[in-house]
């Protein structure tokens, strides 16, 4: 009998996530095909250790190094090994024993964690944009040098993924990103100006972590992802366009040279993409709901209102300018968007420290890792300086 086909290692940076629970998920429904040999989280040490108990890993680490001893203590009986702090992180990229990382921590600190994965030439499935935002240049050809595959997990990104496999050197005339809208499409500032947390959080169709979720209902989210699929699929800016799709049934297309559009469906469900940057260039059989074409009598499509919704245009000028400005952009979006779910400033503030952000720190055209680095640091003081934090 042939052996059984090697599982695949998965190193879950971000295990206690929105990502992170969905993929544990896939690799519950499949333990022939994966496991989980490594598991990250920043402060939920409850669930990072239940995870833990579960799912067996070589390796945890909790962010949090207060909680180190908690942990510890946990799963003394255990052989997994615990490691706490940021540092951590990287040296546990820096393993051997795992064959792919599920990069699901949210903003920049998932940078210097996947930067290690690709460094080793491990598989990356990234999910975390902001890493390709901050410092895209410098991740996609760390991955090429060391031939690490990069295969996205975002669902848009997942769609213009697959819209390409079979398609060899034909080129991309355009990609055309869809977007949900997000909970407040159709409203305009008089409404925003008002709006909370709450209310923010509630995104139509996607169910997903707080910064991602807030990034949605500003589309900023959009715009990160733009930025993310110029360095995924080496694209000019003016290759990308976004299109308001309000049902997020087509997740994404890519257009070619002939016009001839590709697109992917399905229901929104991000376990979906997950589980194909797992399992590429496999697809695996699963159970979950179908796409019911009369139950979606029309799909929609419209502009984006960048007007209203500045968030896209100043990331569309980030993507144009280039250099540390996306990075920019990014810390100060990070720092408002904390801001703004505990209340501290409001929905359309985000945009004003993100815009003043981009006006006042240093920008630099080619930044070096460090350089990068130091914008993101710079910009984060700049912003929590506007918001006296
Ligand atoms: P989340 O907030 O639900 O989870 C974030 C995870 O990262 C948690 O496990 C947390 O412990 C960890 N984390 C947070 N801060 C950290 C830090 N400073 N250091 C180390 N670990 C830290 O976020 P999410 O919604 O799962 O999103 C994760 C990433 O995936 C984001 O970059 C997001 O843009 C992207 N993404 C998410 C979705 C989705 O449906 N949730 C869809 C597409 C892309
Ligand atoms: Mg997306």
């Amino acid at each position: 009998m042939a052996n059984a086909i090697a599982k695949k290692r998965i190193a879950l940076y971000g295990s206690t996530g929105s990502i992170g629970t969905q993929a544990l998920e896939v690799i519950r429904a499949n333990p022939a095909l994966f496991e989980a040999e490594i598991l990250t989280a920043q402060t939920n040490e409850e669930l990072l250790i239940k995870q833990a108990m579960e799912f067996k890993p070589n390796a945890v680490v909790i962010g949090d190094e207060t909680k180190y001893q908690k942990v510890k203590d946990a799963l003394a009986l255990t052989d997994t090994k615990v490691f706490a702090g940021e540092a951590a992180l990287e040296e546990v990229a820096n393993f051997d024993g795992y064959d792919m990382m599920l990069a699901g921590i949210v903003g920049f600190a998932g940078l210097k964690p996947t930067l290690k994965a690709v460094e080793k030439g491990k598989a990356v499935g990234l999910a975390n944009k902001e890493t390709l935002v901050v410092a895209g240049d410098i991740v996609m050809q760390k991955a090429m040098e060391n031939r690490a595959p990069v295969i996205p997990v975002d669902s848009e990104h997942s769609a213009i993924f697959q819209c390409l496999v079979g398609e060899g050197r034909n080129k991309i005339e355009k990609i055309i990103l869809t977007a949900s809208g997000g909970p407040f499409l159709g409203k305009k500032p008089n409404f925003l100006v008002n709006v909370k947390r709450d209310h923010a959080l509630q995104h139509p169709n996607w169910s997903m972590g707080a910064k991602i979720s807030i990034d949605s209902a500003t589309l900023m989210n959009k715009g990160l992802e733009m930025i993310e699929a110029k360095w995924l699929f080496n694209l000019q800016p003016d290759q990308i366009q976004v299109v308001i799709h309000p049902q997020s049934i087509i997740h994404s297309m890519v257009q070619f040279e002939d016009g001839s559009i590709k697109a992917q469906m399905g229901l929104p469900d991000m376990k979906l993409p997950i589980q194909y940057a797992m399992a590429f260039p496999q697809r695996i059989k699963n159970n979950f709901p179908r796409l019911e074409f009369k139950k979606y009598p029309s799909l929609t499509f419209e502009e984006p209102d960048v007007k209203t919704f500045r968030n896209l245009a100043l990331a569309i000028e980030a993507l144009n300018k280039a250099g540390n400005m996306p990075c920019i952009l990014n810390a100060a979006n990070e720092i408002a968007v904390w801001a703004f779910l505990r209340n501290r400033i409001g929905f359309l503030d985000i945009t004003a420290v993100v815009e003043q952000a981009m006006e006042k720190v240093h920008f630099i055209e080619n930044p070096t890792l460090e350089e990068y680095f130091e914008t993101d640091g710079e910009a984060r003081n700049f912003a929590a300086s506007l918001i006296k934090m």
